[in-house]
């Protein structure tokens, strides 16, 4: 196997645009699927839609063993304890959402505090901040430096504060493409008995994630970024806090019995998945993680791509860096902790019109504030033009974003 032959299963990859074979750069915000998802997704909604865990009939079963054996995936791909610990969700901004609340009610009071990160995305900004508004706690923000990274001395002296309830930060930021040091990170909380949440959305898509090596106690994911369908999601949770955290929702299959009196609750997971869930869409996380592990299980090609993802980073940053006004944000093509995704300001120009020149060359680009406009503010900027890589692009592609890119700057100046 290798790139050429990867891109064939992914119909989306051969598309032309205006006449151009398409570059998609677009990863960041949702990826492109291979054609297993999508005959799942098809063969299901054709000839197995029953709805899951409520019927005898054939079309039930058959539809509630291709979404269990789907958490038993998610499970072993992330290795996780137990399949009581993956809660399907439509989404990471739904898991960090269930987080917020849940937790909360559970175990935050008056007075106490959360931990984020400067560098966040509003899904895990947002949900914090209602939380703490509902149940009077404080949102204390670590610090990130010019090149990115967290300020790991400043964190520890947050950790160290009075009655720190919990850390959530991202685990790869979705505008600096920097890893963030998060094992270093969860070990700090840890010692200070605080737990900690990873927001995984850009995580889980670029190298193998494994829940108990990292020991984070929350892992929030969404399948449209790793090749499932949109309206998936996973909340990766330690039993021992979902145990005692409350249900979010309330609704059909979340329940033990119900009496107008009182109710009592199903066990882990079902008692965090209230209403019928997105059952075809999660039923796909099977073939979507078997494309995701074979990019790293076939050694040829996993060597491939690593050779061209560092390739790209140093052509791209050694290409942008040459020209005048222009400003990559989050490090050097140098640093070990880059994957890549660029995030891209030029004096004088606005991103989005950029990205609409050049999208007219073919090439897909996501301009705008990110859903991460406290970052983007502490940049002095309010909008970015953004490239984004997955394992299926190729070093022509990168070539084709920065001659696309010269060309519309060279046209808006
Ligand atoms: N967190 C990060 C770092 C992201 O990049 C994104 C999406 O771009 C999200 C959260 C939200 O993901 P979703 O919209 O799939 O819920």
């Amino acid at each position: 196997m290798n790139v050429e032959n990867l891109r064939k299963k992914i119909p989306a990859l051969g598309r032309m645009v205006y006449g151009r074979p398409l570059v998609y750069l677009d990863n960041a915000a949702t990826s492109q699927k291979p054609e297993e998802v999508l005959d799942m997704q098809d063969s299901m909604s054709r000839f197995s839609n029953g709805n899951i865990h409520r019927a005898m009939h054939i079309l039930s079963t058959e539809s509630t063993s291709a979404y269990e054996k789907a958490r038993e995936r998610v499970r072993a791909f992330i290795n996780a304890k137990s399949d009581r610990e993956i809660i399907f969700t439509s989404g990471t901004t739904a898991s960090i959402n269930l987080v917020a609340e849940s937790f909360s009610r559970a175990f935050v009071k008056e007075g106490d505090k959360i931990i984020i990160s400067e560098a966040e995305h509003h899904s895990n900004i947002v949900p914090w901040q209602l939380a703490c508004e509902k149940y009077g706690a404080e949102l204390l923000v670590a610090e990130i430096g010019d090149d990115g990274r967290i300020k790991m001395e400043q964190m520890e002296k947050m950790l160290g504060e009075k009655d720190v309830r919990l850390v959530s930060i991202c685990h790869i930021s979705n505008v600096l493409g920097i890893v963030n040091p998060v094992k270093e990170i969860i070990a700090a909380a840890h010692g200070h008995g605080v737990p900690v949440m990873l927001d995984g959305a850009q995580g889980i898509v670029h190298g193998k994630v494994d829940v108990q090596d990292l020991d984070c106690d929350f892992y929030a994911f969404s399948g449209h970024k790793i090749y499932a369908p949109t309206g998936t999601g996973i909340l990766y949770g330690k039993e021992s806090f979902l145990e005692k955290m409350p249900p979010y929702m309330g609704g059909g299959d979340m329940v033990g019995t119900v009496t107008f009196k009182k109710t009592t609750y199903a066990e882990l997971p079902m008692k965090f998945e209230a209403g019928t869930s997105n059952f075809i869409g999660q039923s796909c996380w099977t073939p979507a993680l078997d494309f995701a592990d074979s990019l790293y299980e076939d050694k040829e090609l996993s060597e491939e791509i690593k050779r061209t993802e560092k390739s790209i980073i140093e052509f791209i940053f050694g290409e942008l860096s040459g020209m005048e006004g222009v400003r990559v944000l989050g490090g050097t093509s140098a640093s070990g902790d880059k994957i890549p995704l660029f995030s891209i300001s030029a004096d004088g120009v606005h991103p989005s019109d950029l990205a609409q020149i050049m999208d007219k060359m073919g090439v897909a680009l996501r301009s705008g504030m990110m859903c991460s406009e406290p970052l983007l503010s502490k940049f002095g900027l309010t909008a970015v033009l953004r490239a984004s890589f997955l394992p299926y692009n190729t070093f022509e592609e990168a070539e084709a974003f920065v001659r696309s890119f010269k060309k519309a700057v060279g046209m808006l100046r």
